[in-house]
């Protein structure tokens, strides 16, 4: 009817404006902000303007921005002019040192997802990723032609996929006991954040991270000083390569990636290197079965072309056709779900 609920206006408010949310916080992030007011709390707008080398204009509106959306605190300081300071969250994921850092991923959005966002029309219109439109580059493979091609774009890539794995590591790491199992091969391991996880949890394994070799060449760039002997590098291609041998293969949003063809040549290429008993580990995010959510999920798939999102029933039927059974199923609280499947 005619009626105007204030529930409805502010959900249709909310997402109209999520684009705006979502830039202001990545423009923040890209300028250092946090950072800056993590050393430096109680900063004024011209302050941080000055150490940002920004305008003070566009400053201060940003920092207002902030403040609304609960990222940014502010308190009065002379002549009502605001100081400002990191709020929780900011402490928590926006600044660079924190363990459980956001920022490498924001990155990633801001420079890559954004992009191809704002061709998100002719990406439904044509159903393919829009990365020639948004980037001038086609690309088959998204790794080895896109992501890999510059050091400066596969360090981004590696910082975005290190972020989100250090906030998921412990969740995926324990989600299941794994005591059974003595070593592990983490397929497309990244820069070994999972990996190292897993060994904190479990003192009696050790785990092989295989990667393309453009990854593995930057291993020492994310852990130098680390002395963990139970985390190796393999460099290889898991479409072609043959695997290391293992108790236990991981496969960390990695599936999601890939059409179902290829799915099952790399799922081969795990049956060829798994003997009877051995386990696989999957990171994805789950589609419910109806496929109406999560949202998070069903939003990450606009921008993908070649990959797709799967339901547990999807992967379980994936795996079975290479004799992998799926014995339990966890949709944890944090940014991934997990299931762990036997060889039979
Ligand atoms: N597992 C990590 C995680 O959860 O953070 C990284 C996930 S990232 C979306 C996919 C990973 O698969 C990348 O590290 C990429 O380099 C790797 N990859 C892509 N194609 C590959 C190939 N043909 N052989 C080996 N690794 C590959």
């Amino acid at each position: 009817d005619g009626e105007l609920k204030k529930e409805d206006l502010e959900q249709i408010t909310e997402l109209m404006d999520g684009f705006k949310a979502s830039k202001a916080l990545f423009t923040a992030s890209e300028l250092c902000i946090f950072d800056l007011l993590q050393s430096r709390p109680g900063l004024d707008a011209a302050q941080v303007a000055k150490e940002i080398k920004a305008s003070v204009k566009g400053t201060e509106r940003l920092l207002e921005a902030c403040v609304s959306l609960g990222l940014l605190k502010s308190k009065d300081g002379m002549h009502h002019n605001p100081l400002y300071e990191n709020a929780d969250l900011a402490v928590r994921f926006l600044r660079s040192d924190a363990p459980f850092s956001l920022r490498g991923y924001i990155q990633h959005c801001n420079s890559t997802v954004w992009p191809l966002f704002s061709h998100l029309e002719s990406a439904v219109r044509e159903g393919t990723n829009q990365r020639e439109r948004a980037f001038g580059k086609k690309s088959d493979d998204v790794f080895q032609d896109t992501y890999y091609n510059s050091q400066e774009v596969k360090l981004r890539f590696m910082k975005a996929m290190h972020s989100i794995a250090k906030v998921t590591g412990k969740a995926v790491a324990t989600a299941f006991d794994l005591s059974n199992f003595k070593t592990a091969c983490d397929l497309g391991g990244c820069t070994g954040a999972l990996a190292y996880e897993l060994t904190k949890a479990h003192p009696g394994l050790s785990v092989t991270v295989f990667d393309l070799p453009a990854v593995v060449e930057m291993s020492e760039h994310f852990y130098p000083q680390q002395k963990d002997n139970r985390v190796s590098f393999v460099a290889g291609d898991f479409f072609q390569d043959e695997l290391p041998k293992a108790d236990l293969y991981i496969l960390a949003r990695v599936l999601h990636d890939w059409p179902d063809e290829k799915v099952h040549i790399l799922l081969t290429e795990i049956a060829d290197a798994a003997a009877p008993g051995c386990g696989l580990l999957l990171n994805e995010i789950f589609l419910y079965e109806d496929r109406r959510g999560p949202r998070r999920g069903l939003l990450q798939a606009l921008s993908m072309s070649e990959g797709k999102q799967r339901s547990v029933t999807d992967y379980s039927l994936l795996l079975k056709s290479h004799g992998f059974i799926a014995t339990h199923v966890q949709h944890t609280d944090n940014f991934l779900d997990a299931m762990l499947c036997v060889k039979v």
